[in-house]
Protein backbone atom coordinates (compact mmCIF):
# COMPACT_ATOMS: atom_id res chain seq x y z
CA UNK A 1 0.00 0.00 0.00
CA UNK A 2 2.58 2.58 0.93
CA UNK A 3 4.60 1.48 -2.25
CA UNK A 4 1.61 2.16 -4.21
CA UNK A 5 1.15 6.16 -2.38
CA UNK A 6 4.45 6.48 -3.06
CA UNK A 7 4.12 5.54 -6.90
CA UNK A 8 1.15 7.88 -7.24
CA UNK A 9 2.74 10.03 -5.84
CA UNK A 10 5.89 10.63 -8.08
CA UNK A 11 3.30 10.82 -11.07
CA UNK A 12 1.27 13.46 -9.94
CA UNK A 13 5.01 14.86 -9.13
CA UNK A 14 5.83 14.60 -12.69
CA UNK A 15 2.48 15.77 -14.13
CA UNK A 16 2.96 18.74 -12.02
CA UNK A 17 6.70 19.32 -13.09
CA UNK A 18 5.81 18.72 -16.73
CA UNK A 19 2.71 21.70 -17.11
CA UNK A 20 5.62 23.74 -15.50
CA UNK A 21 8.44 23.04 -17.59
CA UNK A 22 6.41 24.99 -20.25
CA UNK A 23 5.08 27.83 -18.41
CA UNK A 24 8.89 28.16 -17.43
CA UNK A 25 9.55 27.82 -20.85
CA UNK A 26 11.95 25.09 -19.84
CA UNK A 27 11.01 22.97 -23.23
CA UNK A 28 7.94 23.91 -25.31
CA UNK A 29 5.79 23.25 -28.62
CA UNK A 30 7.02 26.18 -30.21
CA UNK A 31 10.66 27.49 -31.01
CA UNK A 32 10.19 30.40 -28.02
CA UNK A 33 11.71 27.53 -25.98
CA UNK A 34 13.94 24.30 -26.20
CA UNK A 35 12.51 21.92 -27.83
CA UNK A 36 13.41 18.92 -25.52
CA UNK A 37 14.67 19.30 -21.56
CA UNK A 38 15.48 16.28 -19.26
CA UNK A 39 13.81 16.47 -15.85
CA UNK A 40 14.92 14.92 -12.37
CA UNK A 41 12.96 14.26 -9.98
CA UNK A 42 14.75 15.11 -6.59
CA UNK A 43 12.19 13.61 -3.98
CA UNK A 44 12.23 10.80 -6.09
CA UNK A 45 15.89 10.12 -5.96
CA UNK A 46 16.13 10.73 -2.43
CA UNK A 47 13.57 8.41 -1.48
CA UNK A 48 15.31 5.85 -3.36
CA UNK A 49 18.65 6.45 -1.46
CA UNK A 50 16.62 6.10 1.99
CA UNK A 51 14.66 3.08 0.80
CA UNK A 52 17.94 0.95 -0.24
CA UNK A 53 19.73 2.37 3.04
CA UNK A 54 16.88 1.33 5.16
CA UNK A 55 16.23 -2.32 3.82
CA UNK A 56 20.05 -3.41 4.13
CA UNK A 57 20.28 -1.41 7.54
CA UNK A 58 16.94 -3.42 8.77
CA UNK A 59 18.55 -6.49 7.99
CA UNK A 60 22.52 -6.34 8.99
CA UNK A 61 23.46 -7.04 12.39
CA UNK A 62 23.79 -3.50 14.43
CA UNK A 63 27.10 -1.84 13.74
CA UNK A 64 27.92 -3.59 10.60
CA UNK A 65 29.74 -1.23 8.31
CA UNK A 66 27.87 -0.76 5.08
CA UNK A 67 29.03 1.40 1.95
CA UNK A 68 26.19 1.99 -0.83
CA UNK A 69 28.62 3.45 -3.45
CA UNK A 70 26.00 4.52 -6.45
CA UNK A 71 27.57 3.37 -10.20
CA UNK A 72 28.62 6.71 -10.91
CA UNK A 73 28.00 5.75 -15.06
CA UNK A 74 24.57 5.08 -14.60
CA UNK A 75 23.65 9.27 -13.85
CA UNK A 76 27.08 11.16 -14.17
CA UNK A 77 26.39 14.37 -12.82
CA UNK A 78 27.96 16.08 -10.18
CA UNK A 79 24.86 17.48 -8.53
CA UNK A 80 23.13 14.37 -8.67
CA UNK A 81 26.06 12.58 -6.94
CA UNK A 82 26.28 15.45 -4.31
CA UNK A 83 22.60 14.93 -3.71
CA UNK A 84 23.60 11.10 -2.92
CA UNK A 85 26.61 11.89 -1.01
CA UNK A 86 24.36 14.16 1.22
CA UNK A 87 21.86 10.76 1.40
CA UNK A 88 24.73 8.93 2.45
CA UNK A 89 25.89 7.13 -0.45
CA UNK A 90 29.46 7.08 -1.53
CA UNK A 91 30.21 6.68 -5.54
CA UNK A 92 31.26 3.80 -7.45
CA UNK A 93 33.78 4.98 -10.06
CA UNK A 94 34.99 2.70 -13.52
CA UNK A 95 38.04 5.42 -14.73
CA UNK A 96 39.53 8.62 -14.35
CA UNK A 97 36.46 10.71 -15.64
CA UNK A 98 33.98 8.89 -12.74
CA UNK A 99 36.34 9.54 -10.30
CA UNK A 100 37.51 13.13 -11.36
CA UNK A 101 33.42 13.75 -11.26
CA UNK A 102 33.48 11.84 -7.97
CA UNK A 103 35.25 14.25 -6.23
CA UNK A 104 33.94 17.24 -7.97
CA UNK A 105 30.94 16.36 -5.75
CA UNK A 106 33.07 15.88 -2.56
CA UNK A 107 32.20 12.41 -2.36
CA UNK A 108 35.76 11.18 0.05
CA UNK A 109 37.93 8.87 -1.15
CA UNK A 110 36.82 6.27 1.71
CA UNK A 111 33.58 6.64 0.46
CA UNK A 112 34.95 5.72 -3.47
CA UNK A 113 35.03 2.51 -5.19
CA UNK A 114 37.47 2.11 -8.14
CA UNK A 115 36.51 -0.94 -10.53
CA UNK A 116 37.38 -1.09 -14.10
CA UNK A 117 38.39 -4.17 -16.49
CA UNK A 118 41.13 -2.05 -17.89
CA UNK A 119 42.69 0.05 -15.25
CA UNK A 120 46.14 2.06 -15.90
CA UNK A 121 48.97 1.54 -14.11
CA UNK A 122 48.66 5.09 -13.22
CA UNK A 123 44.79 5.14 -12.51
CA UNK A 124 46.12 2.58 -9.67
CA UNK A 125 48.46 4.22 -8.33
CA UNK A 126 46.48 7.09 -8.49
CA UNK A 127 43.52 4.88 -6.54
CA UNK A 128 45.99 4.07 -4.28
CA UNK A 129 47.19 7.60 -3.41
CA UNK A 130 43.69 8.48 -2.77
CA UNK A 131 43.08 5.75 -0.39
CA UNK A 132 40.21 4.94 -2.93
CA UNK A 133 39.18 0.92 -2.55
CA UNK A 134 39.93 -0.79 -5.89
CA UNK A 135 38.66 -4.27 -7.03
CA UNK A 136 41.03 -6.04 -9.08
CA UNK A 137 39.66 -7.51 -12.31
CA UNK A 138 41.85 -10.34 -12.88
CA UNK A 139 45.24 -11.46 -11.80
CA UNK A 140 47.36 -9.50 -14.21
CA UNK A 141 46.43 -6.71 -12.36
CA UNK A 142 46.95 -8.37 -9.00
CA UNK A 143 50.63 -8.54 -10.57
CA UNK A 144 50.63 -4.62 -10.84
CA UNK A 145 49.44 -4.20 -7.79
CA UNK A 146 51.63 -6.04 -6.14
CA UNK A 147 54.38 -3.83 -7.30
CA UNK A 148 52.77 -0.72 -5.95
CA UNK A 149 51.59 -1.94 -2.59
CA UNK A 150 55.50 -2.73 -2.29
CA UNK A 151 56.46 0.06 -2.53
CA UNK A 152 54.35 1.98 0.64
CA UNK A 153 51.86 1.84 2.98
CA UNK A 154 48.30 1.82 1.59
CA UNK A 155 45.63 2.52 2.84
CA UNK A 156 43.12 1.43 0.04
CA UNK A 157 41.06 -1.40 0.59
CA UNK A 158 41.73 -4.05 -1.95
CA UNK A 159 39.93 -6.85 -3.39
CA UNK A 160 39.75 -9.16 -6.37
CA UNK A 161 36.30 -9.46 -8.43
CA UNK A 162 35.07 -12.09 -9.02
CA UNK A 163 32.55 -13.88 -12.06
CA UNK A 164 30.67 -16.82 -10.52
CA UNK A 165 29.51 -18.06 -13.84
CA UNK A 166 25.81 -18.46 -12.52
CA UNK A 167 24.25 -17.75 -15.75
CA UNK A 168 23.09 -14.92 -18.06
CA UNK A 169 19.59 -13.06 -18.02
CA UNK A 170 17.29 -12.10 -20.75
CA UNK A 171 19.96 -9.44 -22.21
CA UNK A 172 23.16 -10.85 -23.06
CA UNK A 173 25.29 -7.68 -23.34
CA UNK A 174 24.11 -7.00 -19.67
CA UNK A 175 24.96 -10.30 -18.35
CA UNK A 176 28.08 -10.28 -16.26
CA UNK A 177 27.93 -13.43 -14.95
CA UNK A 178 28.01 -16.16 -17.64
CA UNK A 179 30.84 -18.89 -18.48
CA UNK A 180 32.88 -16.43 -20.51
CA UNK A 181 31.88 -12.57 -19.30
CA UNK A 182 34.72 -10.25 -19.70
CA UNK A 183 34.60 -9.26 -16.12
CA UNK A 184 36.48 -10.86 -13.03
CA UNK A 185 38.38 -13.68 -12.23
CA UNK A 186 35.98 -16.85 -13.14
CA UNK A 187 35.50 -19.31 -9.95
CA UNK A 188 34.39 -22.30 -12.10
CA UNK A 189 37.17 -22.77 -14.53
CA UNK A 190 39.80 -25.59 -13.80
CA UNK A 191 41.89 -24.60 -11.24
CA UNK A 192 40.75 -21.16 -10.68
CA UNK A 193 39.38 -21.54 -7.51
CA UNK A 194 42.97 -22.84 -6.14
CA UNK A 195 44.48 -19.85 -7.99
CA UNK A 196 42.70 -17.39 -6.29
CA UNK A 197 42.66 -19.03 -2.88
CA UNK A 198 46.15 -19.12 -3.20
CA UNK A 199 46.32 -15.14 -4.49
CA UNK A 200 44.63 -14.38 -1.20
CA UNK A 201 47.18 -16.12 0.56
CA UNK A 202 50.30 -14.76 -0.66
CA UNK A 203 48.85 -10.85 -0.04
CA UNK A 204 47.59 -10.29 3.01
CA UNK A 205 46.65 -7.15 2.11
CA UNK A 206 43.92 -8.37 -0.37
CA UNK A 207 40.86 -7.86 2.27
CA UNK A 208 37.92 -7.91 -0.02
CA UNK A 209 36.06 -9.63 -2.56
CA UNK A 210 33.30 -8.03 -5.33
CA UNK A 211 30.87 -9.65 -7.79
CA UNK A 212 28.52 -7.76 -10.12
CA UNK A 213 26.24 -10.64 -10.98
CA UNK A 214 22.93 -8.94 -11.56
CA UNK A 215 22.06 -6.64 -14.36
CA UNK A 216 18.47 -5.82 -16.09
CA UNK A 217 16.51 -8.74 -17.22
CA UNK A 218 18.96 -10.93 -14.67
CA UNK A 219 16.45 -12.60 -11.78
CA UNK A 220 16.95 -11.92 -8.42
CA UNK A 221 17.80 -15.61 -7.14
CA UNK A 222 20.45 -15.49 -9.76
CA UNK A 223 22.10 -12.24 -8.54
CA UNK A 224 21.44 -14.03 -5.12
CA UNK A 225 23.24 -16.99 -5.87
CA UNK A 226 26.18 -14.82 -7.28
CA UNK A 227 26.45 -13.47 -4.02
CA UNK A 228 26.65 -16.70 -1.98
CA UNK A 229 29.14 -17.96 -4.12
CA UNK A 230 30.81 -14.71 -3.02
CA UNK A 231 30.33 -15.37 0.54
CA UNK A 232 31.54 -19.52 0.00
CA UNK A 233 34.92 -17.91 -1.05
CA UNK A 234 35.22 -15.57 1.16
CA UNK A 235 34.90 -18.35 4.08
CA UNK A 236 37.16 -20.52 2.21
CA UNK A 237 39.85 -18.18 1.68
CA UNK A 238 39.43 -17.27 5.16
CA UNK A 239 39.91 -21.08 6.76
CA UNK A 240 42.48 -21.45 4.68
CA UNK A 241 44.47 -18.12 6.18
CA UNK A 242 43.36 -18.71 9.62
CA UNK A 243 42.20 -15.51 10.40
CA UNK A 244 39.37 -12.98 8.88
CA UNK A 245 41.82 -11.70 5.91
CA UNK A 246 38.83 -11.02 3.56
CA UNK A 247 36.84 -8.67 5.64
CA UNK A 248 34.16 -6.55 3.35
CA UNK A 249 32.16 -8.36 1.14
CA UNK A 250 31.39 -6.07 -2.11
CA UNK A 251 27.84 -7.01 -3.55
CA UNK A 252 27.87 -4.86 -6.61
CA UNK A 253 24.54 -3.74 -8.20
CA UNK A 254 22.30 -4.68 -10.85
CA UNK A 255 19.33 -4.54 -9.51
CA UNK A 256 16.74 -4.71 -12.24
CA UNK A 257 14.18 -1.32 -12.86
CA UNK A 258 10.30 -1.63 -14.35
CA UNK A 259 10.27 -0.03 -17.32
CA UNK A 260 6.40 -0.85 -17.98
CA UNK A 261 4.82 1.09 -15.43
CA UNK A 262 5.39 3.86 -12.41
CA UNK A 263 5.56 0.45 -10.13
CA UNK A 264 8.66 0.36 -8.35
CA UNK A 265 9.81 -3.37 -9.06
CA UNK A 266 11.44 -5.24 -7.26
CA UNK A 267 12.13 -3.29 -4.44
CA UNK A 268 15.45 -3.13 -2.18
CA UNK A 269 13.33 -4.68 0.23
CA UNK A 270 12.50 -7.44 -1.94
CA UNK A 271 16.20 -7.85 -2.82
CA UNK A 272 17.26 -8.16 0.59
CA UNK A 273 14.67 -10.52 1.32
CA UNK A 274 16.38 -12.85 -1.64
CA UNK A 275 19.73 -12.32 -0.41
CA UNK A 276 18.43 -13.28 2.96
CA UNK A 277 17.30 -16.70 1.93
CA UNK A 278 20.04 -17.71 -0.56
CA UNK A 279 23.11 -16.43 1.65
CA UNK A 280 21.89 -15.52 5.61
CA UNK A 281 25.11 -15.41 7.10
CA UNK A 282 25.56 -11.89 4.74
CA UNK A 283 24.13 -10.03 7.12
CA UNK A 284 25.17 -11.61 10.32
CA UNK A 285 27.99 -8.79 10.85
CA UNK A 286 30.82 -11.26 9.94
CA UNK A 287 31.49 -8.97 6.85
CA UNK A 288 31.77 -5.30 6.35
CA UNK A 289 29.27 -4.91 3.08
CA UNK A 290 29.42 -2.51 -0.15
CA UNK A 291 26.84 -2.28 -2.72
CA UNK A 292 27.03 -0.45 -6.19
CA UNK A 293 23.58 0.06 -7.20
CA UNK A 294 22.92 2.67 -10.35
CA UNK A 295 19.81 2.14 -12.37
CA UNK A 296 17.43 1.33 -9.50
CA UNK A 297 18.16 4.50 -7.74
CA UNK A 298 18.06 6.85 -10.77
CA UNK A 299 15.85 5.00 -14.02
CA UNK A 300 12.38 6.02 -12.23
CA UNK A 301 13.45 9.57 -12.03
CA UNK A 302 14.54 10.74 -14.78
CA UNK A 303 11.70 12.31 -17.39
CA UNK A 304 12.90 13.56 -20.93
CA UNK A 305 10.25 16.00 -22.51
CA UNK A 306 10.18 16.73 -26.20
CA UNK A 307 8.36 18.40 -28.60
CA UNK A 308 6.74 17.07 -31.78
CA UNK A 309 7.64 18.77 -34.44
CA UNK A 310 5.66 17.41 -37.32
CA UNK A 311 3.38 14.45 -37.73
CA UNK A 312 2.45 12.24 -40.81
CA UNK A 313 1.29 9.78 -42.74
CA UNK A 314 4.02 7.26 -44.93
CA UNK A 315 2.80 4.33 -46.11
CA UNK A 316 -0.84 4.55 -43.90
CA UNK A 317 1.74 4.52 -40.95
CA UNK A 318 1.04 7.53 -38.96
CA UNK A 319 4.47 8.88 -37.48
CA UNK A 320 5.41 11.64 -35.13
CA UNK A 321 8.84 13.67 -35.17
CA UNK A 322 10.09 14.34 -31.97
CA UNK A 323 13.24 15.59 -30.59
CA UNK A 324 13.96 12.81 -28.68
CA UNK A 325 15.51 9.71 -30.40
CA UNK A 326 19.03 8.39 -30.28
CA UNK A 327 20.93 10.97 -28.91
CA UNK A 328 19.22 9.86 -25.32
CA UNK A 329 17.98 6.50 -25.75
CA UNK A 330 20.55 4.78 -27.51
CA UNK A 331 19.77 1.50 -26.21
CA UNK A 332 16.15 1.61 -27.11
CA UNK A 333 16.56 2.45 -30.34
CA UNK A 334 19.33 -0.12 -31.59
CA UNK A 335 17.53 -2.72 -29.22
CA UNK A 336 13.86 -2.00 -28.79
CA UNK A 337 12.74 -4.97 -27.86
CA UNK A 338 15.42 -5.77 -24.88
CA UNK A 339 14.57 -1.75 -23.93
CA UNK A 340 11.04 -0.84 -24.40
CA UNK A 341 10.06 3.08 -23.23
CA UNK A 342 6.62 4.30 -21.85
CA UNK A 343 5.79 7.06 -23.94
CA UNK A 344 3.40 9.76 -22.07
CA UNK A 345 1.47 12.04 -24.22
CA UNK A 346 1.16 15.51 -22.79
CA UNK A 347 -0.38 18.62 -25.17
CA UNK A 348 1.29 22.52 -25.48
CA UNK A 349 0.18 23.35 -22.59
CA UNK A 350 1.96 20.44 -20.54
CA UNK A 351 -1.44 18.54 -19.27
CA UNK A 352 -2.09 15.22 -20.13
CA UNK A 353 -3.55 14.21 -23.50
CA UNK A 354 -6.26 12.51 -23.83
CA UNK A 355 -8.67 10.90 -26.93
CA UNK A 356 -8.81 8.06 -28.54
CA UNK A 357 -5.66 5.52 -29.00
CA UNK A 358 -4.53 5.09 -32.72
CA UNK A 359 -1.32 3.21 -33.28
CA UNK A 360 1.80 5.68 -34.01
CA UNK A 361 5.14 5.31 -34.46
CA UNK A 362 6.76 8.13 -32.42
CA UNK A 363 10.71 9.10 -34.28
CA UNK A 364 13.80 11.32 -32.99
CA UNK A 365 15.40 13.86 -34.83
CA UNK A 366 18.08 11.28 -36.00
CA UNK A 367 19.16 10.77 -40.09
CA UNK A 368 18.68 7.10 -40.30
CA UNK A 369 15.24 5.24 -40.46
CA UNK A 370 15.72 3.54 -37.16
CA UNK A 371 15.46 6.54 -34.94
CA UNK A 372 12.38 5.05 -32.90
CA UNK A 373 11.70 5.63 -29.56
CA UNK A 374 8.68 3.26 -30.53
CA UNK A 375 6.32 1.66 -32.81
CA UNK A 376 2.51 1.00 -33.14
CA UNK A 377 2.08 2.22 -29.77
CA UNK A 378 -1.28 3.10 -29.28
CA UNK A 379 -1.33 6.89 -28.05
CA UNK A 380 -3.82 9.65 -28.72
CA UNK A 381 -3.09 11.03 -31.95
CA UNK A 382 -0.06 13.44 -31.53
CA UNK A 383 -0.08 16.96 -33.47
CA UNK A 384 3.00 19.20 -33.94
CA UNK A 385 3.19 21.78 -30.36
CA UNK A 386 2.33 18.51 -28.40
CA UNK A 387 5.23 17.06 -25.87
CA UNK A 388 5.92 13.61 -25.41
CA UNK A 389 7.52 12.80 -22.22
CA UNK A 390 9.41 9.27 -21.72
CA UNK A 391 9.71 8.37 -18.38
CA UNK A 392 12.03 6.11 -16.82
CA UNK A 393 15.35 7.38 -18.30
CA UNK A 394 17.03 8.77 -15.26
CA UNK A 395 19.89 6.14 -15.87
CA UNK A 396 21.71 5.38 -18.87
CA UNK A 397 20.01 7.26 -21.25
CA UNK A 398 19.96 11.01 -21.21
CA UNK A 399 22.83 10.92 -19.20
CA UNK A 400 25.00 8.93 -21.38
CA UNK A 401 24.16 10.87 -24.12
CA UNK A 402 25.28 9.62 -28.17
CA UNK A 403 26.48 12.69 -30.26
CA UNK A 404 25.10 11.45 -33.49
CA UNK A 405 24.35 14.04 -36.28
CA UNK A 406 26.12 16.46 -33.62
CA UNK A 407 22.80 16.55 -31.78
CA UNK A 408 23.37 18.86 -28.54
CA UNK A 409 23.00 17.56 -25.22
CA UNK A 410 19.56 18.95 -23.65
CA UNK A 411 19.62 20.82 -20.57
CA UNK A 412 18.62 18.82 -17.17
CA UNK A 413 17.00 20.32 -14.36
CA UNK A 414 16.31 18.45 -11.29
CA UNK A 415 12.77 19.69 -9.65
CA UNK A 416 11.16 19.94 -6.35
CA UNK A 417 7.31 20.51 -5.57
CA UNK A 418 6.23 21.90 -2.92
CA UNK A 419 3.52 21.43 -0.41
CA UNK A 420 1.10 23.93 -2.40
CA UNK A 421 1.98 22.52 -5.54
CA UNK A 422 4.54 25.33 -6.90
CA UNK A 423 7.35 23.44 -9.03
CA UNK A 424 10.94 24.89 -8.21
CA UNK A 425 13.33 23.95 -11.22
CA UNK A 426 17.36 23.81 -10.80
CA UNK A 427 19.77 23.45 -13.38
CA UNK A 428 21.90 20.28 -13.34
CA UNK A 429 23.34 20.48 -16.65
CA UNK A 430 22.90 23.22 -19.06
CA UNK A 431 22.54 22.51 -22.70
CA UNK A 432 25.15 22.14 -24.63
CA UNK A 433 25.89 24.94 -26.80
CA UNK A 434 26.93 25.40 -30.83
CA UNK A 435 29.82 26.40 -29.64
CA UNK A 436 30.34 23.70 -27.75
CA UNK A 437 30.21 21.39 -30.00
CA UNK A 438 32.22 22.79 -33.13
CA UNK A 439 34.80 23.18 -30.21
CA UNK A 440 34.78 19.40 -29.50
CA UNK A 441 34.75 18.95 -32.84
CA UNK A 442 38.27 19.95 -33.70
CA UNK A 443 36.89 23.97 -34.23
CA UNK A 444 39.42 24.98 -33.26
CA UNK A 445 42.06 23.37 -35.18
CA UNK A 446 40.38 23.92 -38.40
CA UNK A 447 43.79 23.98 -40.60
CA UNK A 448 45.26 20.77 -39.29
CA UNK A 449 44.99 19.18 -42.37
CA UNK A 450 46.09 21.59 -44.67
C1 LIG B 1 27.43 -0.93 -13.94
C2 LIG B 1 27.95 -1.46 -12.68
C3 LIG B 1 27.21 -1.36 -11.51
C4 LIG B 1 25.79 -0.81 -11.49
O1 LIG B 1 24.89 -1.62 -12.18
P1 LIG B 1 23.34 -1.27 -12.18
O2 LIG B 1 22.74 -2.33 -13.04
O3 LIG B 1 23.20 0.09 -12.77
O4 LIG B 1 22.86 -1.31 -10.77
C5 LIG B 1 27.78 -1.80 -10.34
N1 LIG B 1 29.02 -2.34 -10.31
C6 LIG B 1 29.77 -2.47 -11.43
C7 LIG B 1 31.11 -3.07 -11.32
C8 LIG B 1 29.26 -2.04 -12.64
O5 LIG B 1 29.99 -2.20 -13.75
Amino acid sequence: MAAEMHTQRAAARRDLAVRAAVEQGLVGGTDEAPPLVCLLDTAGIRASAAALKDAFEAALAPGTPALHAFAVKACPLVPVLRLLAEAGIGCEVAGPGELALARAAGVPAARTVLDSPAKTAAELREALALGVAVNADNLQELERLDALVGAGPVRSPIGVRINPQTGAGTIGALSTATATSKFGVALRDPGARDRLVRAYLDRPWLTRLHVHSGSQGVPLPLIAQGVRDLHDLAEEINAAAGRRQVDTLDIGGGLPVNFASDERAPTYAQYVGALREAVPALFDGGYGLVTEFGRSLLAKHGLVLARVEYTKSTGARPIALTHAGVQLATRTVYAPAQWPLRILPYDAKGAPKDGDPVAQDVAGPACFAGDLLATARELPPLAPGDLIGVPDTGAYFFTAHYGYNSLPRPAVHGFTVTPEGGVRFAEVRPAQSLAEIVAESGGPLRDALL
